[in-house]
């Protein structure tokens, strides 16, 4: 049975390459039917804000990413929030300090950094091994002296080999595995410890993580072979998947401070969901080697963690934007008005429900927009003339509607008052026929200022149809207005 997890820190608004590690463990979980676990890793006690928590919950359910176990689900390895497992980290450790397979170490950093510059040039850099055998005597001395110690793992002084599944085998010298530190002085314990036993209680089969984590893996892997011989967890060691570096700017790791790098960004710009975790499946994966563009069920059903490349993955926005763009003009109509309609709301264009009219003018101005979208939120410059009222809608000066424009815009709302019925052919005929043959305007020169009065700007939807859409009374008034 396949067991995955995605254990975040909650240190606020989630980081790209995190959500890509979610979809690669979610996808290889739905793709073998197995479980999906979602673990809270908040013993980092200083970072933690449970503002932070909500976020990340949110985010994982805007992204549809589901988890079978895990905070608010529940489970039989719960609880699933690491700063409630505190008893459960103290009963590991006294396990493995009486079967003398971790230690008490009492120096302190003063004098293991003395002892380190005291070593010959090419000594590997780490901890030199002086508490692993200190006698009981010396021990209760140090505690009888009150002096503070932190548990270290006794690394056995073997090479450590795996077999990573993006990777292949890899191999670590054990004079670079130094014992290292698994509970603070203040019995604090540590990433390094909670996350390896963690997964070895929650059953987790395959670790599936980005390659800045590769170093840690031998620590982890020491520590879960500890595990078996304590009797803690199922007494297999994960197979480990390392999912390639993800480049952003200047051929640097994509960081929390690069831009586009957070998850809030793309929801607020209006990306889809399965539109932003299409492009994130592209950073390290590929469903085919001519296709670019693929729902999440696809991904579920192809994914194949053997054929992850391990090469560093470059973040490209502009590609992530044409995927998105891919994704807006495949929804059907219906589903992207729904899609479409928080952002008017939020700036002010229509009301929460809308109104029927606001829905059947979405409706009908929807399909103007769909081909051209790059983002949702571009629906407020698109689309929203036409909810303002047309005292609101103010001409951008860079438009540039020039002062011989006028003698267009009086031909052009006579046109329109003449009318017999208001449909975008006949608007269409009519303007034609009075600005390009009446004045003899070029088409282009003709209908930019009747666009630029009727929509404040230069560029805009059709504008033949927005003038049926917008409707008689309102067309003839902006246009007047924007005589005046
Ligand atoms: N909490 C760790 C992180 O967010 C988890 C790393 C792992 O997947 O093992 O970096």
């Amino acid at each position: 049975d396949v067991r995955v997890r995605f254990p975040p820190s909650p240190t606020g608004n989630l980081h790209v390459g995190n959500v890509r590690s979610a979809l690669f463990n979610w996808a290889f979980a739905r793709h073998h039917g197995g479980t999906f676990v979602l673990r809270i890793e908040d013993t980092d006690a200083g970072r933690n804000l449970e503002e932070s928590y909500t976020g990340l919950l949110e985010s994982l359910g805007w992204l549809g990413l589901d988890w079978d176990e895990g905070p608010v689900k529940g489970g039989p390895h719960g609880p699933y929030i690491q700063s409630e497992r505190s008893s459960i980290y103290a009963g590991v450790v006294a396990k493995l300090l009486a079967a003398g397979l971790v230690y008490r170490c009492f120096c302190t950093r003063e004098e293991v950094e003395a002892r380190q510059s005291a070593q010959p040039a090419g000594t590997p850099p780490g901890y030199d091994g002086f508490c692993r055998d200190l006698p009981a005597e010396r021990v209760a001395e140090l505690d009888a002296q009150g002096r503070a110690s932190v548990v270290r793992m006794r690394v056995p002084d073997a090479p450590i080999v795996f077999d990573d599944l993006v990777r292949g085998p890899i191999h670590f010298a054990p004079e670079h595995v130094p014992d290292y530190v698994l509970v603070r002085g203040n019995g604090e314990p540590l990433y390094t410890l909670v996350n390896p036993v963690d997964d070895a209680l929650m059953e987790i089969t395959h670790v599936l993580r980005g390659e800045d984590l590769l170093p840690s893996t031998p620590r982890q892997i020491v520590l879960y072979e500890a595990l078996a011989q304590v009797g803690v967890g199922s007494g297999r060691v994960p197979v480990f998947g390392h999912l390639p570096t993800v480049l952003g700017e200047g051929n640097r790791r994509l960081s929390k401070r690069d831009q586009g790098s957070g998850l809030a960004e793309y929801r607020d710009q209006g990306y889809l969901p399965e539109a932003l975790l299409n492009y994130l499946a592209l950073l390290g994966w590929a469903i085919a080697e001519d296709r670019d563009v693929f729902s999440l069920a696809e991904m579920v059903e192809a994914f194949d963690i053997g054929r992850v490349n391990a090469n560093p993955a470059r973040f490209d926005a502009r590609k992530c934007e044409a995927i998105n763009a891919s994704h807006i003009r495949a929804l059907p109509p219906a589903e992207l008005e729904r899609h479409l309609l928080p952002f008017l709301h939020a700036a002010g264009l229509v009301s929460e429900p809308p109104t029927p009219a606001q829905s059947q003018l979405l409706a009908a101005a929807t399909p103007l927009v769909q081909e051209r979208m790059n983002t949702l939120a571009e629906v407020v410059d698109m689309l929203g003339f036409l909810f303002r009222a047309d005292a609101d809608v103010v001409i951008d000066p860079a438009a540039g509607l020039k002062p011989d424009a006028d003698a267009t815009l009086a031909a052009a709302a006579e046109a329109l008052e003449g009318l017999d019925s208001f449909d975008h052919a006949s608007v269409e005929a009519a303007l034609r026929a009075a600005l390009v043959e009446g004045l003899g305007l070029k088409p282009k020169l003709a209908f930019g200022p009747v666009r630029i009065a009727i929509t404040g700007r230069r560029i805009s939807p059709p504008l033949f149809e927005s003038i049926e859409l917008l409707g008689r009374a309102s067309a003839l008034a902006r246009i007047a207005k924007a005589r005046s």
